[in-house]
């Protein structure tokens, strides 16, 4: 499988956008029940990937993925950095097995199994597990990309209700209740952009 040069491109640009437009709005959540930093994080990953950009696109769809992951893991540093490595080294490595009929809705779910494991949490923890799992879902039923938009948007939302299980905010206990949690929202941020892209 080759990667659509001009495709992968736009989606790198869209995604560095994106977290470059919220990432006050990423710092905000965080400081209310982590350390502030997830906006800075998560723009420092983009940016890392977006210097590259020329090269990743030149590769095979898999072998991109998982470039972009390693560069993730070593730039947005913090607790995210090998969650969100890891979901793309791992989608790489999946869609590499395609000729074994993998599709991309079941490389996905693989690649947010080896991000639960990595993290050691599970659906319900108040992380960004509780956006990919419902993305996921929405995926492997073909839903359109506004419905998946919907469900991001919505999943996000959800997350305030939740105590924290994993991550800093976990310190706080009970009063993690009432926050959206920032990974969470950075998730759903790139999710509704990169189908806001496909749609166009
Ligand atoms: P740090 O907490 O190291 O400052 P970030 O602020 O960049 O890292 O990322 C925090 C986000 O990472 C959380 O909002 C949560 O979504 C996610 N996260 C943290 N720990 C875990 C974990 N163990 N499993 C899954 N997600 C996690
Ligand atoms: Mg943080
Ligand atoms: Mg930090």
């Amino acid at each position: 499988m080759q990667a659509e040069p001009v495709l992968l491109a736009g989606l790198i640009e869209v995604c560095r956008a994106t977290i470059a437009a919220n990432s006050d709005h990423l710092c905000a959540l965080d400081r209310a029940i982590g350390d502030g930093d997830h906006g800075t994080n998560m723009q420092r990953g983009c940016e890392a990937v977006s210097a590259e950009e020329a090269t990743v696109s030149s590769l095979p769809l898999p072998d991109a993925l998982e470039r972009i992951g390693l560069t993730l893991v070593m730039s947005i540093g913090g607790a995210a950095g090998p969650l969100y490595g890891t979901l793309l080294m791992e989608m790489g490595r999946e869609l590499r097995k395609s000729d074994q009929g993998q599709d991309f809705s079941s490389a996905l779910k693989q690649a947010i199994d080896a991000v639960a494991r990595r993290g050691r949490s599970h659906a319900g923890d108040k992380t960004l597990l509780d956006v990919l799992y419902p993305v996921q879902d929405a995926l492997a039923h073909r839903s359109p990309l506004t419905d998946i938009v919907r469900r991001a948007e919505l999943s996000a939302g959800f997350t305030a209700a939740m105590k924290a299980m994993r991550g800093r905010a976990a310190y706080l206990g009970e009063r993690s209740i009432g926050h959206v949690d920032p990974g969470a929202s950075s998730c759903a941020l790139l999710t509704i952009a990169i189908c806001r892209y496909l749609e166009e």
